[in-house]
Parts: structure tokens; sequence; C-alpha cells
């Protein structure tokens, strides 16, 4: 049946219900039964939406798109061995976070939505804003005070009412939960619908890889919105008898705001609380992850694991990529951190995204980019 279930009491609402949570407070999942039909998937322009029947959308006349998706995915030689990278980064607003806005806003429109609000480290907020412009939704994005300045300038270009809010990013959180209140929380961690676009992730790694699953998936987590979204994906799919397996998911934490991490470790069932540092990841900086149950059982079903790696190793990866044309933002390095780090990560096909573009983070990268040059001198590899 479909419809919107809540997985702590079992109720099921109805899809076109405008709710983000269910009454007893839990979260709710999205009930659909994905179809693919190859013979048109192939034949279609190569965005997203050409996985049209596995949308849930009802009416195509309220798709919000600017065609986005189908993303480039690349080998890449990194000396310890290759890793597919698929080029997130080149998105509309520069993140894969318009997978998720692109369905999400499309759904808003179809129920008839008017205004919504969103918090957000940064990204998701810009792909929420640039999806609720096209759409002509009002849109209220509730930031922390240390968000990059790129990110707020994208999201005021865009149209929306921008709010900062002091301290953590728990902060901004509990700031949007109490303005979800009379609006509806268009929320990349709550609303089930975000995660109904960012599961197109999954089917076109396994559209690029000649219509297979890979063996792994490195994936930077903070609230799981691409981790829970490709299980999502990649379950389907074999649902439909069109993969074998399903990928080992490995979910990819900064080291120093590593909830998942303590959680996978010490078999719990909860996110504990934990002590956290600044990261230069922000943007899986999250220490307590509403959906942290559901991504910790995504990772031990799949055989996966969850890694951390440290600023140090982030900035690394960062100049590593640099130095192969590829230019993201801190956060994204963390898959190929990992991947220099854990050998035992190299086995088989292993995919990791670049999430997010460098120009989003203009200061950051200035500093990285200064150690890079100075090392590349030390080590005589520059006449400059
Ligand atoms: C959102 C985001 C991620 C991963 O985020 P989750 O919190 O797990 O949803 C990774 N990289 C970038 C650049 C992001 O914006
Ligand atoms: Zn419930």
């Amino acid at each position: 049946m479909n419809g919107l279930l809540c997985k702590s009491c079992g109720t099921m609402y109805p899809m076109n219900d405008p709710r983000w949570r269910c009454d007893c407070g839990g979260l709710l999942t999205v009930c659909f039964r994905a179809r693919f039909d190859r013979e048109k998937i192939v034949r279609r322009k190569p965005t997203m939406w050409r996985y049209r029947e596995a949308l849930p959308i009802d009416d195509d006349d309220h798709v919000v798109s600017f065609e986005e998706g189908m993303t480039p995915m690349i080998p890449v030689d990194l000396g310890a061995g290759s890793l597919l990278l698929k080029l997130e980064q080149l998105f509309p607003t520069g993140s894969y976070k318009d997978r998720g806005a692109a369905v999400l806003i499309s759904k808003a429109k179809e129920m008839g939505i008017a205004r919504v609000v969103e918090d957000s480290s940064g990204n998701a907020g810009c792909a929420i804003a640039a999806y609720a412009a096209k759409a002509g939704i009002e849109c209220e994005i509730l930031v922390p005070e240390s968000t990059s300045p790129g990110k707020l300038a994208q999201i005021l270009l865009y149209g929306a009412a921008l709010r900062r809010i002091p301290g953590s990013r728990e902060n901004t959180a509990n700031a949007a939960l109490a303005a979800a209140e009379t609006t509806y929380y268009a929320s990349h961690s709550w609303n089930p619908f975000f995660f109904q676009g960012t599961k197109t992730f999954a089917y076109e790694v396994w559209e690029q890889l000649g219509f297979r699953a890979p063996d792994a998936l490195l994936l930077p987590t903070g609230n799981g919105t691409l981790l829970i979204g490709s299980w999502i994906g990649f379950r389907e799919l074999k649902e439909n008898g069109l993969v074998d397996i399903m990928p080992r998911h490995i979910a990819v934490q900064a080291e120093n705001c590593a909830p998942l991490l303590a959680m996978f470790r010490n078999g719990l069932d909860s996110v504990p609380v934990i002590a956290t540092r600044e990261t230069i990841a922000e943007g899986v900086a999250i220490a307590n992850p509403v959906r942290g149950k559901e991504i910790v059982d995504i990772v031990r079903e799949t055989g996966g694991e969850v890694l951390a790696v440290s600023d140090a190793e982030v900035e690394k990866a960062l100049i590593l990529l640099g130095g192969k044309g590829l230019y993201v933002e801190p956060t994204s390095a963390l898959p190929v951190a990992a991947f220099l780090k854990y050998p035992g990560v190299r086995f088989g096909d292993v995919v990791a995204p670049l999430t997010g573009h460098g120009l989003k983070a203009d200061e950051k990268m200035l500093e990285i980019a200064s150690k890079g040059r100075k090392k590349r001198r030390r080590e005589g590899r520059t006449t400059a």
C-alpha cells in the first residue's frame, strides 16, 4: 500500500498528507512501489527523472526540475588503488542535495503547499531555496552562524528568508522544529520525500556500471541523507530483480564529530551523547542525527562499517584531489581520505560521491590550498 508509514507506531498516512512526522513523534517512511522500465529509461534525457516510474510524484505538471542528475562517474587512480568517483558537485546548486530537494519540492507543489522552512549547515538550505524559488514557494532557511559565507550568499540570492541562529547546529535544528509547528518542514533529515530524491544516486550508479551494483559505497555521513537514499534505491532495484547484491554501505564520519562510529563500535541501538569538536567537514558535523538508528541498521545489514578520518587526513585528500583537477569542499574528501587510510575497503568496485563543490567554501579552501602549496614547495615539486 502507498503512503507514509510511521516506523515507531505503525500508523499509515495518505501519501499526500502534508505532514513530515507522525502524531506520535515518530519518523515517517514513504511506502511506494518503484517500477523500472529499462527500455524507457535509456531513451529518456540524462536526468534523474529518467527513472520516472520510481519517483512518487503523481502528476508530471508538478515536477520541479532543472534537468538535474545523471552526474558523471569516473575512475580515479589514487596510488593505493582505483576508486570510482561520482561527480555530485556538478548539480545546479553545487551539491547532491538537489536530488532530495527536487523530489521534496515537487511533492510540496503537488500538495499545494505555499511556504516551507528548512534548517541546514548550508547545502540542503541552498538546494531547498533554489527549488522553492523555481516552484514559486515561499521559503525560510535557518542556518548556524558559522555557515560558510558562500552558502549564505547563495541562499539569499535564491530569494529565501535567511535566519542565522547562534550556537550549535542543534540550536538551529531546535529553532526549525519550532518554526515547523506552523510551516511545512522541508527537512532533509525528517521529511521522507527528501530520501525519495537521494535514492536516484543508486539508480544512476547501477545504470553507469552497466546495470549492476558495485561491491561497496563510501559515503560521507552525518544525517545520512545520501546513505539512506542509496540504500532505498538499491533495495528497490533488488526487489525488482535488477541487482543481485546490496552493496556494502560504508559511512565515513569526521573524527571530531562521530556519533555513528560510537554507536556502531559499541553495538548501541540509539545515538549516544558524545563530545564533539569543530571539524572542517562542516557538512557532516551532526552530533545527534535523527535517523541514526536507520543509518547504523543499514550499515550492519549490508555488511558495511562506520569509519572516521581526521581533519588532517581530509586536508591531505583534498590536496590530492585538487592535484587531479577535482575541486570539492572539505566534507566531500571524507570518502577519499577513508579509502587511503583503510586498506580493508579497497576490494571490488568501490564507488564514492564527490558531494559538494569547492567553490562553496572559498575561505577554508584558500587556507588548505596554501598549506598544500607550502608542502609541495618543501618537496621541491614547484618552482614558484
Ligand atoms: C549533506 C552533505 C553530506 C552528507 O550529509 P548527511 O548529513 O549524511 O546527509 C556530505 N557532503 C556534503 C557536501 C553535504 O552537503
Ligand atoms: Zn507513530
